[in-house]
């Protein structure tokens, strides 16, 4: 095993673009142990990032890869040029590969295949900054961290402070990388995505030579224009959501939210310090539902939270009867170590917590099972997870990926992961869908 530490030399060309590039290849190196030369006699291969912009800037990039190869000999060309044919590759035959811009991974499998990094059992625990867990076709995108809230079961706020949003032009980037590496699902997250900006006082940023408010509207309209299905998840009911749906209703994101009511009685919601308005929400429910009658609900609840009445669960289960969600999430009150509610009197008892997610499970299964029900017979667009002999397995705008359901499609043999097709529906049951395609 070698034991000299790897060192790559970069020469690094072009506009901002290109230099967020760079940063995210050196960051990975870094992150994988390998250091940063600043001259060619002491790295063992140089990355060149090119421009291919102008002609003047494609002759700068190709005597810049001519320099590496000159002085260094082992060179690896990344960039706009690399995106332009067989330019550098006719100019300069010897190069060991050569990848257009925003084109990290190959440029790092490059690497390792001409520079392997040098084995460090503790960086190798470290997984490389930007890795994906998610498979090729969706990714999760976070927009903020942190959150100014207060609910008295969470702890968050204390480990991850206030709300500190992203700056919108960097988001935008992120997203588009996305999208260009083939991601066709975007799932928004963060601990409160509908406050996004707050703490900016929304101030403007700039995406492709506009000025774009960092508000979540407006992020989420941007981010429409991407041409994949954008997903918020964790939208705290503010009143502001309300503009959210026009745009789902317009099929610029998709029609799908994900909003945690946490429980419908007032002085339980007000015990968690929660927005605590049920008619109000119901009524909210109702317009959405009329200019988005697509729009799919998901929301989470609480059972079981200290001093909660036989009266004030029947009220959030006469609310769920009402508000007819799609999806439902329901936990049972957990005293996390540090969170104000578990100071609260008359603790429930863990069987009594028990029976009580049992009851509304069963009735929201029956409630879900009904609204599943109503697409038989529909046509609808789907997003492929995976495919084999025995069919394939995807997802419709109203199932976003871990946390709801799946459609199966039994003569989808042929089709390939990340595949967005139209379907119609032959089948269901209380979380899944079966189809076929047409
Ligand atoms: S539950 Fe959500 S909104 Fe409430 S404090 Fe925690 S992170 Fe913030």
């Amino acid at each position: 095993m070698r034991n000299k530490i790897p060192r790559v030399g970069f020469v690094s060309l072009g506009c901002p673009k290109a230099t967020v590039d760079s940063e995210r290849i050196l960051t990975r190196l870094r992150t994988e142990g390998y250091l940063i030369s600043p001259n060619y006699e002491d790295s063992d291969l140089v990355v060149v990032n090119t421009c291919g912009f102008i002609d003047s800037a494609i002759a700068e990039s190709l005597d810049a890869i001519g320099e590496a190869l000159t002085e260094n000999g082992k060179v690896i060309v990344t960039g706009c040029l690399g995106a332009k044919g067989d330019v550098v590759k006719q100019a300069h035959p010897n190069v060991l590969s050569v990848t257009g811009p925003q084109a990290t991974d190959e440029v790092m499998e490059a690497i390792h295949a001409y520079l392997p990094k040098l084995h460090d059992p503790y960086v190798d625990l470290v997984p490389p900054q930007g890795i994906r867990l998610t498979p090729k076709h969706y990714a999760y995108l976070k927009i903020s961290e942190g959150c100014n809230h207060r609910c008295t079961f969470c702890i968050i706020p204390s480990m991850r402070g206030n709300l500190v949003s992203r700056p919108v032009g960097d988001i935008m980037q992120e997203a588009q990388s996305l999208v260009d590496a083939g991601v066709k699902e975007l799932l928004v997250i963060s601990q409160d995505t509908s406050a996004y900006g707050v703490d900016l006082k929304y101030r403007s940023g700039f995406w492709k030579g506009k000025f774009v408010k960092s508000r979540i509207t407006e992020l989420a309209q941007t981010m429409g224009e991407l041409g994949v299905w954008i997903r918020l998840h964790y939208v705290y009911p503010y009143p502001h959501v309300d503009e959210l749906i026009p745009l789902m209703a317009e099929g610029k994101i998709v029609p799908y939210l994900d909003i945690p009511f946490q429980h419908a009685n007032a002085r339980i919601l007000k015990l968690m310090k929660r927005p605590a308005d049920s008619e109000d929400v119901l009524s909210r429910i109702q317009q959405w539902r009329t200019i988005c009658p697509d729009l799919t609900l998901r929301s989470t609840f609480i059972v079981g939270f200290p001093g909660e009445t036989e009266q004030e669960f029947e009220e959030l289960l006469d609310f769920l009867k009402a508000a007819q969600l799609d999806r439902v999430g329901a936990f049972m009150y957990s005293p996390v170590d540090g969170a104000v509610a578990n100071s609260l009197p008359n603790p429930i008892s863990p069987e009594l917590q028990q029976e009580r997610l049992a009851r509304l499970m069963a009735l929201q299964e029956k409630i879900s099972a009904q609204r599943l029900a109503q697409k038989v017979g529909k046509t609808i667009q789907v997003l492929v997870d995976e495919a084999d002999k025995q069919g394939a397995v995807a997802r419709s705008y109203a199932d976003a990926p871990e946390i709801d359901g799946l459609v199966y499609i039994e003569n989808g043999q042929s089709l390939k992961q990340g595949n967005v097709i139209t379907v119609r529906v032959t089948h269901s049951d209380e979380h899944d869908l079966w189809a076929e395609i047409i």
